[in-house]
């Protein structure tokens, strides 16, 4: 095995400043270790304000470059100071479109956290580094909002066990892996112990981007922001042929249609559905054009994105209610946990509920996907028509239906058709029933790109 920030694709400057935070969290965690006495160990919410804790001891949080020259500077040698900017703080944002490895971002950081290696940091093989990337280390807890969003009880109890100490690990580590799906309650708990943080906590928290809607500006404020960069096709190409162990063709089709994303990437290589239920959302493009195929074609996207649903969570609901009616019947003594209800029917009804809330989620992140690929298809028409050098999002779709899509739509008809779909998205975010919306799309393209 080899670092754990090899998992990083293109991100060669994330990793590195995971990297830098990591090992001056360590420098952190020693003089944790070493008692109440030593100076820097009493680390509180003032000291965060500045938002940096710098490993070496050097009292300017603004700086660029320390002045190694001056006689007061009583850090180390430069030379063994490889990045002055190493610094560690208890909050972290990491943003990236879903797919973008935002979320392994934080795991390895977790992991580099945690290792126990003495002399690398995040080395991939010490048992610290195995279970946090297998998410089964007791000091790293994975959030993951099953629902619409996370709820307030939950973030509370979260909130709660971070504040233990860290039983084998250096740190008591969270990982909010969807912070945009909290709910404004939650995102205020979880705000009030990120202010005040106990001094062994660290929040590591992801979201698609720093937008307000995405995660609240006062959250945002008190943390530090890591923005990963879209890998490049090459990049992404390469991580399925090595790592994936996909053959040439196969990987360089999914790196040029994927948007960036290695894991949407990886899914369209390798599961058949994928592929189709993209291909129903591109065909759409043409369906649009005429009232004979628009509302068949509409009803089979929303058809096809429930049953991809629906498969989804059907195995894992399966094995909740198992797991579920075990623990019941062993009498459910789960740890830290509040006590489930008296009566099973109770508590299976309670799962029951959020499976669906869970189905109902997966079920419009998937409608979702479709949208985004539909109106990379228009944008890419756009490119031809306006002759623009740019790669195309769909280039296995060009010469089929972007090229002649442009030759018979202006610019300002695909654009309509842009922002009917973008508008089609925004009313799914806002609870509309999929059909109804799916359907007043397909009735605007239509009337956008019908010859006048
Ligand atoms: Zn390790």
């Amino acid at each position: 095995m080899t670092n754990v920030f090899d998992r990083l694709t293109g991100q060669r400057a994330v990793a590195q400043e995971l990297t830098d935070a990591a090992t001056a969290a360590r420098v952190l965690a020693t003089r944790l270790d070493a008692g109440p006495s030593t100076p820097a160990a009493d680390f509180d919410a003032a000291e965060l304000d500045a938002s940096v804790l710098d490993a070496a001891d050097i009292d300017e949080p603004d700086f660029d470059e320390p002045d190694f020259d001056d006689p007061t500077f009583d850090g180390p040698t430069p030379a063994s100071l490889v990045v002055p900017r190493a610094s560690m703080t208890h909050a972290w944002l990491f943003t990236g479109p879903p797919g973008s490895g935002r979320s392994v971002a934080a795991t390895c950081f977790a992991a580099a956290l945690q290792c126990q290696h003495p002399d690398v940091v995040g080395c991939g093989e010490c048992r610290a580094c195995v279970t946090v990337m297998a998410q089964t280390h007791a000091d790293v807890r994975h959030i993951v909002p099953q629902g619409l969003s996370l709820s307030v009880d939950s973030m509370r109890e979260i909130v709660q066990a971070a504040a233990r100490r860290p039983g084998t690990g250096r740190w008591q580590i969270v990982v909010v892996e969807d912070a945009d799906r909290l709910t404004e309650q939650a995102a205020n708990a979880l705000l009030k112990v990120v202010e005040e943080p106990p001094s062994r906590t660290v929040f590591l928290l992801c979201a698609p981007s720093v937008d307000p809607e995405d995660i609240s500006v006062t959250l945002r404020s008190r943390c530090r922001h890591v923005p990963l960069a879209t890998p490049t096709v090459a990049d992404i190409e390469r991580v399925l042929i090595d790592r994936d162990g996909l053959d040439a063709e196969a990987a360089r089709w999914a790196a040029s249609v994927c948007g960036g994303h290695i894991g949407r990437a990886r899914r369209l290589a390798t599961d058949p559905e994928a592929r189709e239920q993209r291909d129903k959302a591109l065909a759409l493009a043409r369906a649009a054009t005429r009232d004979s195929t628009a509302y068949a074609a509409a009803e089979e996207l929303v058809k096809s994105a429930d049953a991809a649903a629906k498969a989804i969570s059907a195995e894992r609901d399966e094995a909740e209610t198992e797991e579920m009616k075990t623990a019941l019947g062993a009498g459910g003594t789960g740890k830290g946990t509040a006590r489930p209800p008296r009566g099973t029917a109770g508590a299976l009804k309670e799962l029951e509920k959020r499976q669906k809330s869970r189905a109902t989620r997966v079920g419009r992140d998937t409608l979702d996907r479709a949208l985004v690929d539909l109106a990379a298809l228009y944008r890419d028409a756009l490119v031809v028509s306006m002759g623009a050098q740019v790669t195309a999002m769909h280039p296995d779709k060009a010469a089929d239906i972007a090229v002649p899509m442009a030759a018979y739509a202006s610019p300002e008809q695909l654009l309509r058709c842009v922002e009917a779909v973008l508008e089609c998205r925004e009313v799914l975010d806002q609870n509309v029933k999929p059909k109804f919306a799916v359907d007043a799309m397909v009735a605007t393209i239509g009337q956008v790109m019908r010859p006048s």
